[in-house]
């Protein structure tokens, strides 16, 4: 069981399951943006899929809660593996699902593809927010059987839409208007599989702390056979940091003026130091003599400025990843976080692993000009 947890209001888990030998979903919990994916493809295909449709969402995905722009970083999501797929990263005909949800406030926008789900806990239950792409869902909408015989259908595992096949892949995009206490929950087929929504709802009600629900989650599907690796992400709906703007009232004449140009000056220290803390919170990736390091900051100056620290030099060598990544990093890949930096380097290891390629081999030995 791997968690990747974070703070109090979020928490998500994958775990392999009861029978199958390899983990091929992936959940992205990076704030604003969870995510999960249910990869196909066996032989470690499907890993290599779920891990590099994440790692591409994330980069394209916007920072605020709009379903359109959610789709089109999904859309990217789907080149990426396509792209991967044909460089020789994993194979062809690997494939993913991906349930994508960016969350402000209670402003929630979801894009979708696939088997795995989104669901939304409320005063009036458990409401399932997306529609499965699957065969069995279509043979629930057409009446051919009920969602009690879809869990063991022999066909249940087949899905109508994924990422890594046909480039014009299309999401189904939405948004959702939340309430303060609702709770969000992402999950791929491996939990609903074994779990009755009724179950689901319960173990959500039951357990108020985000960690200890993805966890109880995980051992109900296990408890219930665990045939499938399973994932789940959980996200309460909670208030956001809403500063109420000063209500100061300007005097009259010269008291009136100081008050201006305390203003001013107030304002001017705010936006540099909004300024600095925007860089500070950020990341980016970047090579530098064929290593690829993490700074702290933003690349390039900023009126002036170089809102850049060295965060970490790692073992990975920028030419030993495809092409298109390697050419990324010459110039700079941007991050929300540090966090989210230490992660995208945990994904390169991941595939050169998949690849054969020892990511801490260091870079090839320089051309000497011998035949
Ligand atoms: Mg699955």
């Amino acid at each position: 069981m791997s968690a990747v947890s974070r703070k109090r209001w979020y928490a998500g888990l994958t775990d392999v399951g009861r029978v199958r030998t390899h983990n091929e979903d992936a959940v992205l919990l990076e704030p604003p943006l969870f995510a999960v994916a249910d990869g196909l493809g066996g032989h470690e295909a499907g890993e290599v899929a779920s891990s590099v449709a994440l790692g591409a969402l994330v980069e394209a995905a916007p920072r605020r809660p709009d379903a359109k722009a959610l789709g089109r970083a999904v859309r990217a999501a789907n080149r990426a593996v396509i792209s991967a797929a044909r460089e020789g990263l994993g194979r062809n005909g690997m494939g993913t699902t991906v349930t994508a949800a960016l969350v402000e406030g209670t402003r929630i926008a979801i894009a979708h593809v696939g088997d795995s789900r989104a669901y939304l806990l409320h005063g009036d239950g458990l409401e399932r927010l997306t529609e499965d792409h699957s065969l069995v869902a279509d043979m629930i909408r057409s009446g051919t059987i009920t969602e009690e015989q879809s869990r063991t259908h022999p066909n249940r595992s087949v899905i109508t839409r994924a990422l890594g096949t046909d480039p014009n892949m299309y999401p189904d995009t939405f948004e959702v208007e939340a309430g303060i206490g609702d709770r969000l929950l992402l999950c791929s087929d491996g939990l609903t599989g074994m779990l009755p929504d009724a179950r689901i709802e319960e173990i959500l009600d039951s357990y108020r702390d985000p960690e200890m629900a993805v966890r109880m989650l995980v051992d109900a599907a296990n408890e219930a056979g665990g045939h499938d690796n399973i994932s789940v992400a959980v996200v309460d709906i909670v208030t956001g940091q809403h500063r109420s703007p000063a209500t100061e009232r300007p005097g009259r004449g010269w008291l009136s003026a100081l008050v201006w140009v305390f203003a001013v000056v107030a304002v001017l220290g705010i936006a540099v130091w909004g300024t600095y803390r925007y860089a500070y919170d950020r990341a980016y990736l970047v090579t530098e003599d064929q290593y690829v390091v993490i700074y702290r900051g933003i690349p390039g100056d900023f009126a002036g400025l170089r809102l850049r620290w060295l965060e970490a030099e790692t073992t990975v060598t920028a030419s030993a990843l495809d092409p298109v990544t390697a050419q990324r990093l010459a110039t700079g890949v941007p991050v929300e976080s540090v966090d989210a930096a230490f992660e995208l380097i945990e994904l390169y290891r991941a595939h050169l692993e998949t690849q054969g390629v020892d990511p801490n081999a260091g870079p090839p030995p320089a051309e000497t000009g011998t035949p």
